[in-house]
């Protein structure tokens, strides 16, 4: 186990396996372009490795390049993505090979494929070292790539954590052992997103409430919000495929949060599994599930309190509200059983002053 700043990590690909995955990529790509003279682009800065790597291993008359792009993560889902360094000059009706070091959301290659598109390369081919094939949306083909592996946050080999870690020969994937994952359940009112906004400060935690998620994106009229829009003017659910995927996405953005709070998520049997799932194939799990208890009168009251101030839509009709609550008994309250079984289901009194529940869910946090 070695630390990077506040992080653990643990051995993950050896050097071993990352030299034959090398050699395998030199090797294809030797078999298709040993008689013409290809340029390979490696993408700064993770690749500088594999670059070297690769080119010792490719034994035929090439040249090397390099661009530099850097990505930030705004406020907004999709980051922006800048060059720092500019094409290759020379390269029209050439071969032109990207080396990567890892292709996950394809973002970046995205952004790659833009820049030159206004070049008259003669071929524009895409070779990665890793690749997260579960997480990539798919929209280039990717010709070449060393090794599959799954949604994992490594560093090492060209790969940095807040740029450590660049230099190890072997790859690390995060430990996630020291990981907080909650869910708070309960109906609309329970103060789930008022308790969040203490919990999340507390334990550093990265707090997703799908609500907000769906009312974010209607405010900017997203396809997403469109879409649900329909649905949560009546109080109804959004679809579960809808719903997993914004989910997924959202945690996605956050690879190095310290832990979750999933707020209003999950709230059908289906969206539980599909968490369950997920987040194994993360080698992340939920550690708790705690519910905040009211009856309904006193969540009735508060909705409508709420609405008069947020301007809320669903909040500010009796009927709307009760239709909600009616989704809540029919589908989401049968998940207190998927969790009891597994022993994470939590229960808490939800009446009382915000300071007061704070204190009671932080009792249950401390206690496992
Ligand atoms: P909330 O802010 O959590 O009360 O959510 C407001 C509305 O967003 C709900 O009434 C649903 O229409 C929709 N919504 C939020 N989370 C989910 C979810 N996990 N599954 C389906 N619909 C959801």
């Amino acid at each position: 186990m070695i630390q990077l700043h506040d992080k653990f990590f643990k051995p993950f690909i050896s050097e071993k396996e990352i030299q034959q995955a090398v050699k395998r990529v030199a090797d294809t790509i030797a078999a298709d372009y040993r008689d013409t003279t290809p340029i390979f682009v490696g993408v700064l800065n993770g690749s500088f490795m594999f670059v070297s790597d690769f080119l010792k291993a490719y034994e035929y008359p090439c040249e090397v390049s390099f661009v530099k792009l850097s990505s930030y993560q705004g406020l907004t889902s999709t980051g922006i993505v800048e060059t720092l360094l500019d094409l290759p000059e020379n390269i029209e009706g050439r071969d032109v090979i990207i080396l990567e070091d890892i292709i996950d959301t394809g973002r970046t290659l995205q952004e790659l494929v833009h820049l030159f598109s206004n070049t008259n390369v003669k071929e524009f081919k895409i070779a990665s070292l890793f690749y997260k094939s579960e997480v990539y949306n798919g929209e280039y083909a990717i010709d070449y790539f060393g090794l599959e592996i799954p949604d994992r946050f490594i560093v090492g080999y060209g790969l940095d954590y807040k740029e450590l870690g660049r230099n190890f020969r072997e790859v690390y994937q995060l430990n996630q052992k020291h990981m907080i994952n909650l869910v708070l359940f309960g109906k609309p009112g329970a103060g789930k997103g008022t308790q969040a906004q203490f919990l999340k400060e507390q334990y550093n935690l990265k707090h997703i409430s799908t609500g907000d998620v769906f009312r974010f994106n209607i405010k900017n009229g997203t396809e997403l919000g469109n879409l649900a829009k329909s649905y949560i003017d009546k109080g109804d659910l959004v679809p579960d495929a809808v719903t997993i995927k914004m989910l997924e996405d959202e945690v996605g953005k956050n690879p190095d949060a310290d832990g979750f709070i999933f707020d209003g998520f999950p709230r059908t049997a289906a969206q539980a599994e599909a968490l369950d799932n997920f987040l194994e194939s993360k080698d992340m799990k939920i550690n708790a599930t705690i519910a905040l208890e009211a009856n309904d009168e006193v969540l009735i009251a508060r909705l409508l309190e709420r609405g008069k101030v947020s301007g809320r839509s669903d909040d500010q009709d009796v009927d709307k509200i009760r239709n909600r609550f009616e989704e809540y008994s029919l589908k989401t309250a049968p998940l207190k059983n998927y969790y009891e079984d597994q022993n994470k289901f939590h229960s808490v009194n939800g009446i009382g002053s915000i300071e007061e529940i704070t204190e009671r869910l932080t009792k249950v946090i401390a206690s496992l």
